[in-house]
């Protein structure tokens, strides 16, 4: 008697993933180093000596790559959003006041999870392509009186950067409002201090600028943050996300759900790699990469989308011609020369990720090369030997950089 429900054809995967692997560089996931894709290929016991070794090297790396003390390292089985949402439903309580500073795509979810955890939630917009000033969140703050700020440090959405993170966390934070930071695709890209800021919970996600696997998170809490948590007049809701149960597994060694311990293993070697490159190193790197590639961009006939100080690096924003079709040329990007970028939600613009492995000379190179080619099958006017040669002279006088 065959059952109901017939058995599906299938491929295997080797008939779906193409030999030749895509290059990644749109805004997430990226590239892996070997050593973390061969310690993703591991299981260990998620309890145990093994583990509990792994997880104490975890935490002192991620001290170093958050520049904090605080002994509340806590992982999360989930994307960089699930870190958001362990972040804002501890934190926040029915009723708090919470200013979400909103200039995109994922500050407006920090603020839409703000809503969802009963806060009486007031969004402070930034004009797109602009950063928040301190004059401004001054302003707001003091009207507000809120308990929590929530903000982003690189709105990847349309590549803007909060680049007066360090004065604004130390204004809500000399008022004794909590800051709750998105770090998810800047973290060890640009500097982040998290204990000299004044920052009270950075959430950071695996496939960005950490160079790991999507699925495997990490959120740091301040002192102050995990003493809020713990005076709670309610239990958090979600209880996978609870902060003081996470915090048994993570300090205490004690079970709490079973820990994804081939993406804890493969964090590992992420961290250890980003701690042999050094923080200052890296950001070297991913400065002249970046800049690199935005003169390679431009020297090709294109505008960048932020102007000026406000623009991000982790991920750099293209405008697309008028008359081109953005997914046609993403489309020709990946068939013909086998390189994924990113558009963008609702925006016109191209985006190119410079986070972790995405920063190397030669993925660089194919990169824009890919870029210019396929602008020029869709119709745009580029100037294609001009932009490489713009890349190639910008690398070479960041040379010792990369
Ligand atoms: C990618 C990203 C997120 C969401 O991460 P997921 O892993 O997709 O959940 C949140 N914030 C920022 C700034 C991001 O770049």
């Amino acid at each position: 008697m065959p059952y109901a429900i017939p058995r599906p054809a299938v491929q295997p995967l080797s008939q779906i993933l193409p030999d030749e692997a895509v290059l990644m560089m749109g805004a997430g996931p990226v590239p892996i180093p070997q050593a973390v894709a061969h310690a993703n290929s591991l299981v260990i016991n998620h309890l145990g000596s093994t583990m509990a070794q792994v997880i104490d090297q975890v935490k002192k790396m991620a001290r170093y790559v958050f520049q904090t003390e605080s002994p509340y390292i806590l992982g999360v089985a989930g994307p960089g959003s699930a870190a958001m949402e362990m972040s804002v439903a501890n934190l926040v309580e029915a009723g708090d006041r919470v200013l979400c500073l909103v200039n995109g795509y994922f500050s407006g979810r920090l603020a839409e999870m703000a809503r969802r955890a009963g806060a009486d939630v007031t969004e402070c917009p930034v004009p797109l392509g602009e950063c928040a000033t301190p004059a401004l969140v001054a302003q707001w703050l003091d009207q507000v009186q809120p308990r929590v700020l929530t903000l982003v440090q690189g709105e990847t959405s349309n590549t803007t950067w909060n680049r007066h993170l360090p004065a604004i966390a130390r204004l809500a934070s000399d008022r004794g409002c909590l800051v709750i930071v998105d770090a998810v695709c800047t973290l060890s890209t640009m500097p982040l201090e998290m204990d000299a800021w004044g920052i009270d919970a950075v959430i950071t996600g695996g496939q960005k600028g950490l160079s790991s696997i999507p699925g495997v998170s990490l959120v740091a809490l301040s002192h102050r943050a995990f003493e809020r948590i713990l005076a709670r007049r309610a239990p958090t809701v979600q209880w996978c996300l609870d902060a003081k149960l996470a915090n048994a597994f993570w300090n205490e060694g004690k079970y709490h759900y079973t820990a994804p311990t081939s993406g804890v293993l493969a964090l590992h070697e992420a961290l250890r790699l980003v701690c042999e490159e050094t923080l200052e190193r890296r950001f070297a790197r991913h400065r002249a990469c970046s800049t690199s590639l935005q003169a390679g961009i431009e020297a090709l006939g294109l505008a960048l989308f932020v102007q000026g100080s406000a623009r991000l690096n982790s991920v750099v924003g293209i405008q697309v011609p008028e008359a081109v079709n953005a997914d046609a040329v993403r489309l020709a990007m990946t068939q013909r020369h086998r390189v994924e970028i990113s558009g963008s939600f609702g925006l016109p613009i191209l985006r190119i990720g410079q986070m972790g492995e995405q920063s190397r000379a030669h993925n660089l190179f194919r990169t824009l090369h890919a870029l210019g080619s396929s602008l020029k099958d869709c119709g745009a006017t580029v100037d294609l030997p001009g932009g490489m040669s713009a890349l190639e002279a910008s690398l070479a006088t960041h040379h010792a950089a990369l």
